[in-house]
Parts: C-alpha cells; sequence; structure tokens
C-alpha cells in the first residue's frame, strides 16, 4: 500500500504570556524563560527555511504584540499563524471567552492581514463553550484534543456528561478537530517548573523524547500507512541547543521516507474535508 502521511510541525509561541497568564509569575526569573521565547523562534524560523517547511505557530495576542518582528518574519516566510488567546489563560465565564477569543482575531488580523482559521487552546483547556465559538466564529480546525491519535475528526456540539448515565455524544460540526498529544509535545518532558501547584520535572534526555517522538512515527507509517503526525512545540523549550539536535535528527528520519509531506495544519484540515463528508 502506498504510504500516505502528512506530518505538522506546530509551535506553540507563548513567550512571556505563559508565566504571566499561565502560571501568574511575578518574578523576573520566571518572565525571562518565556523571553527566551525569542531566542528560540529565530532558531526555528532559520531552521524551517534550510529545511523548505512550512508550519503553523499558534500565537497568543500578547506575543504577537510583544514580538511584532517574529510575527512579521513568519508571514513573510509563508507560516501559518493560529489563535492561541490573548494571555495564554482559559477562563470560565462564557463571556470572557469569547472576549479573549475575539481579541486574539482582532490582534493576529491586524498584524498578518489575515483572519486566523485555527484554533489551539491554551495549555489544552478547551471547553464545551468554546468548540461553539469556534463554530460561530467560521474557525476551519482546532487542535487541542485527544480523541484520536493520528486521524483527524468532527468536532461536536451538544456533548453531554451525566453523572447517572453513559456520556452523551453530541452532533459533528464543520468544525475539523486535528488532535495532539502531550506525548508529542515538548513541554512536559523537557521543561521544570516549579509552580503553586506542585512540580514537574522535565529536563529529559533528548534521546528519551526521540524514542517517544520517532517510535509514534514509526508506528504510524509502517502500521497505519495513512494519517496525521503533529509535534507541538515551544520556541522557549525546544529552542535549547541539545533539544534542536534531537529535533534536527528526527526531522532528517521522518524526511527520509517516502509518502511523507510536511504541511501546515490548515492544509490538512482542508483536504481532510475533501474526502470526509460531515
Ligand atoms: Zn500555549
Amino acid at each position: 500500500m502506498e504510504k500516505k502521511i502528512s506530518v505538522c510541525l506546530t509551535f506553540d509561541f507563548d513567550a512571556i504570556s505563559l508565566w504571566l497568564g499561565g502560571f501568574h509569575a511575578t518574578s523576573l526569573s520566571a518572565i525571562s524563560r518565556g523571553e527566551f521565547g525569542r531566542v528560540g523562534a529565530e532558531r526555528l524560523i532559520a531552521m524551517l527555511r534550510e529545511w523548505n517547511i512550512k508550519s503553523t505557530w499558534f500565537i497568543p495576542g500578547h506575543s504577537a504584540e510583544t514580538y511584532p518582528q517574529i510575527v512579521e518574519q513568519l508571514v513573510a516566510d509563508g507560516h501559518e499563524i493560529g489563535n492561541h488567546g490573548y494571555l495564554h489563560t482559559n477562563p470560565k465565564d462564557p463571556e470572557d471567552e469569547a472576549e479573549i477569543l475575539d481579541r486574539g482575531n482582532e490582534v493576529l488580523t491586524r498584524m498578518t492581514g489575515q483572519r486566523p482559521i485555527g484554533h489551539r487552546s491554551p495549555g489544552a483547556g478547551l471547553s464545551y463553550n468554546m468548540v461553539d465559538l469556534l463554530h460561530d466564529r467560521g474557525f476551519l480546525y482546532d487542535s487541542s484534543l485527544m480523541g484520536d491519535d493520528f486521524s483527524p475528526y468532527y468536532l461536536r456540539a451538544g456533548d453531554r456528561h451525566p453523572n447517572d448515565g453513559p456520556y452523551v455524544f453530541g452532533k459533528n460540526i464543520d468544525v475539523v478537530e486535528i488532535p495532539f498529544t502531550w506525548g508529542l509535545d515538548d513541554f512536559p518532558a523537557f521543561e521544570f517548573v516549579s509552580s503553586r501547584n506542585g512540580i514537574q520535572q522535565g529536563l529529559s534526555a533528548p534521546s528519551a523524547v526521540y524514542e517517544i517522538w520517532a517510535g509514534d512515527f514509526d508506528y504510524l507509517y509502517d502500521r497505519l500507512g495513512e494519517g496525521v503526525y503533529t509535534l507541538t512545540m515551544h520556541p522557549q523549550v525546544i529552542g535549547r541547543g541539545h533539544r534542536l539536535l534531537m529535533l534536527e535528527k528526527l526531522v532528517r528520519h521522518i524526511g527520509s521516507h517516502r509518502g511523507i509531506e510536511f504541511k501546515t495544519m490548515a492544509e490538512v484540515a482542508r483536504g481532510w474535508k475533501q474526502s470526509h463528508q460531515l
């Protein structure tokens, strides 16, 4: 069987917003970890140029406004930019959710000249309400859920979770979900975080992460032969030297296979919709 694998390199350019919004940091040391995101982003932009790969960047409005030069370079190089909220927060109040989604859209549209058609929830905190908002706003796709691994699917509206019966699945809606997983995300593996919620050890050897990331790719390629392989990375995390070397090695490994194609998530979502009716 001919192999048909799409590979999405995705980068969440959380930068300082992650520490302010996600971790409520106040120290300059914590905030400077986000500042390193600029260094990582510049290295990645250069590498992607060298590899001639178009990737997808989810950028909080706060990061875009803090680092307009990074957004400019990404647009100039033809990368896709998706909505990632404003200050990397997931408010509980539906009205606040709508406001943050719209603010992210407003900033990115103003800065890139294009309205984002993709969305990833900050910290993978997608709510039932947000599904409706994405549909209302005409988003093409989301990438925050883990209901499958290598196969996109349609988001559902109207899911319910009663405590006295089975889960109730709602109706498919016209927004594609391109799933992600923490296992193919650099943050839990690599980032040491000590916060009010406890300690995340991180700081994995790149060889251990390579084993996981390549292992999932090899399974997809050898056993399934068709699907979407999505990596989720953060410039402030993957941008350290030893990790970039690991990423280089993985991209070489993936690129050595026939029937694979690096694509943006928008390209994947459009292609998938053509062969999967709602
Ligand atoms: Zn993020």
